[in-house]
């Protein structure tokens, strides 16, 4: 066991984000093997990675579980240590990309050499913007025929607005291909098997070289002081100072060096690695972290495996996290302690007996702390920034087939929303209904339950999460709930007002001199809370509503908490009822690529979905359409637009927003519900 003092400049805290198949998971598990951590290269078409371990992920060879792993990569000399976050490439999972963004502190982008940079690529830069992640490129892939190393600069300068920084130039191509020049050493790295030889350019590349060095200087110098006057004094910067100053546009994000290679033939891999070294930012050049002040650490992420036990994720972003202390959750307002601190290799891990500010470590011991909350030394309570969830817009009935496969059911579902805080669950009429962020989403969630919790249950098809809410005021509504069945009556009455909001539920109370006793008005709100939960026209969860409790009246031995309570709900859905109640449908945005002589029955078929077209344009040849759709009408869409477009079109989808059902759509909706 080792006290874990890192020096912080020589940490990497780096996530790899990729539309899906442009070869993260390959590259990833390169950078293992290549660090030293995993002794044998898995491929991914044998369903063997050191990343991507749990079943789901090998049958569907997709990564959905974001792990932190630590490696090690020595640049002249100098040891460093690279805890590399695996990020998730499907869009139903942004949220596990949005939830990893928030925790590294730079990023490689992998592109697909022969498609270039595809529509979900775009999803994920922009994200990185939002959290302003410092990147750098790598076009994976370039074995493959067809593959285009400069077209995919020129698409990351225009579709994703960057400044690309060519750093490389590719040696031969598709099966020719077989290392690359650095721009800043000027010497060839040529491959043969897993290892390279630093060589001379290539003499046919002399003049390519030149030229693109020449451009490398010129595209530095006009963002970067120091390198300018050399410039202009006509000195050429050394490759210290070159470097140099790379790392700093890219920390500042203002150039993106753009490498390449291809992972699968194992080329152009340690170059990347020196890259992510040189080029991105430490944990200090990001924030001012320190050891010495109190502790404050972010958990990203919940594992339950059965074997492990429950890890947590996190992140440190001050003080030291020490094996055995206490530690407070300060969204919770509970003490938790901290058992072992692990550092998770590829397939070992390492006990530490604390870390420090800066640090991504695995924790065991919690167990309150959910995904999102802050951990934090108890005489100074924090709160760090906490992550917004999108809505689960999608749902779907679980009916456990005995009494035994119910108690496995709550099990299940309280392990795997402490690991997911985008899956939600609801009882509806005794059925428990879980909602989640998409139809893959929600389908690996039930293989979970079905494979690791082994729940036998009856699944009902997806469905979409309706919601529904008012459409205008209700200034009084007066009601009285009165019983009296012999002994102890019930008695209590109020009068609420209720106007819509944007979203979610509010409760003011305005009562005045003791009408309703002050104990009972958190019954009245609690009444209508309860009542949100099933809207007055399919049943469907409220959302956007103002209750504000006016006035009462209550009897000193009939009233109850119970009796307000009943009240409150009473009153709630008379006011509803009252207040144009609409239904409310999730839209998404969804971007669809096709070849042109497809677009007009690809754009005819999305204005038959109730589509609102939003734009199109042309891009490399291929023609994107952009619109908004009700997610009810995008059911089977995969497989409808393969059919329609020979197998050619391609598109992504991510919700947008709650609106309006039209009328003649909510009653079809509302009479089947
Ligand atoms: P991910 O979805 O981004 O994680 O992509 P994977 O790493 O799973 O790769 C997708 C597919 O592309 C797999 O079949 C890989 O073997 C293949 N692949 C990845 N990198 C390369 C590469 O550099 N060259 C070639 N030819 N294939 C690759």
């Amino acid at each position: 066991m080792t006290t874990s003092t890192l020096a912080l400049t020589k940490v990497r805290n780096i996530g790899i984000m990729a539309h899906i198949d442009a070869g993260k998971t390959t590259t990833a598990e390169r950078i293992l093997f290549f660090t030293g951590v995993s002794h044998r290269i898995g491929e991914v078409h044998d369903g063997n990675t050191a990343l991507d371990y749990t079943k789901q992920e090998r049958d569907r060879g997709i990564t959905i579980t974001s792990a932190a792993t630590t490696c090690h990569w020595a640049v002249n000399g100098a040891e460093h240590t690279i805890n590399l976050i695996d990020t998730p490439g499907h869009v139903d999972f942004t949220i596990e990309v949005e939830r990893c963004l928030r925790v590294l502190d730079g990023a490689v982008a992998v592109f697909d050499g022969v498609a270039g940079v595809e529509p979900q690529s775009e999803t994920v830069w922009r994200q990185a913007d939002r959290y302003g992640v410092p990147r750098i490129c790598f076009v994976n892939k370039l074995d493959r025929a067809g593959a285009d190393f400069l077209r995919c600069v020129d698409m990351i300068r225009e579709r994703l607005g960057a400044v690309p920084l060519v750093t490389q130039l590719p040696i031969g191509a598709e099966a020719g291909f077989a290392g690359v020049v650095d721009l800043v050493s000027g010497r060839a790295h040529v491959w043969s098997d897993d290892r390279y030889a630093v060589t001379d350019v290539p003499s046919g590349m002399a003049e390519d070289v030149r030229r693109w060095r020449a451009a490398l200087v010129e595209t530095v110098a006009e963002h970067d002081e120091e390198v300018m006057e050399l410039y202009l004094g006509g000195a050429e910067p050394s490759q210290e100072q070159l470097h140099a100053a790379i790392r700093r546009l890219t920390v500042a994000s203002a150039v993106t060096p753009v490498l390449c290679g291809s992972a699968f033939k194992n080329k152009g891999v340690q170059p990347l690695l020196d890259a992510v070294v040189r080029y991105l930012p430490s944990p200090l050049d990001v924030a001012d972290v320190r050891d010495d002040a109190p502790l404050a650490a972010l958990a990203f992420k919940i594992m339950s495996e059965r074997h492990l036990g429950r890890l947590t994720f996190v992140r440190i972003y001050s003080g030291r996290l020490e094996s055995g202390a206490p530690v407070l959750n300060s969204v919770k307002s509970r003490k938790e302690r901290i058992g072992k601190i692990y550092r998770i290799h590829a397939d070992t891990r390492e006990e530490i007996e604390s870390a420090g500010a800066g640090d991504i470590v695995a924790v065991m011991g919690l167990k309150q702390t959910t995904t999102g909350e802050t951990l934090c030394d108890d005489a100074h309570p924090v709160i760090l920034e906490s992550m917004d969830f999108p809505a689960p817009v999608i749902e779907v009935a679980i009916e456990p087939r005995s009494k035994g496969d119910m108690e496995k059911l709550s099990v299940a579902i309280q392990r795997l929303s402490e690991e997911d805080p985008s899956f939600q669950v609801h009882d509806e009429n005794g059925q428990t209904v879980i909602g989640g962020m998409g139809e893959l989403h929600l389908e690996i969630l039930i293989d979970r339950m079905k494979e690791e919790f082994r729940v036998e249950a009856n699944v009902g098809r997806p469905r979409v999460a309706y919601r529904e809410t008012v459409r205008s005021a209700v200034e009084r509504v007066d009601v009285t709930h009165r019983k009296q069945t012999g002994g102890k009556g019930q008695f209590a009455k109020v009068q609420i007002s209720l106007e819509p909001i944007e979203d979610g539920y509010e409760f003011v109370n305005r009562v005045t001199g003791g009408r309703i006793p002050k104990e009972f008005i958190p019954s009245v709100d609690a009444g209508c809370q309860e009542a949100m939960q099933t809207g007055v026209l399919a049943g469907h969860e409220m959302t956007g509503v103002r209750v504000t409790l006016l006035d009462g009246d209550f009897h000193p031995i009939d009233s109850s908490e119970l009796a307000f309570k009943i009240a409150g709900s009473l009153a709630f859905r008379e006011a509803v009822r009252r207040a144009s109640p609409v239904l409310l449908e999730p839209v998404m945005t969804v971007e669809v690529t096709t070849p042109e002589e497809y677009l007009g029955s690809v754009i005819g078929d999305l204005n038959a979905r109730r589509g609102r077209i939003e734009g199109t344009g042309e891009r490399a040849g291929a023609w994107i359409v952009q619109a908004l759709v009700p997610l009810s009408e995008m059911f089977g869409y995969v497989g409808h637009l393969r059919g329609m477009t020979s197998g050619r079109g391609v598109f992504t989808m991510q919700f947008a927003a709650y609106a309006e059902v039209p009328a003649q759509v909510a009653e079809k909706i509302i009479a089947a519900g």
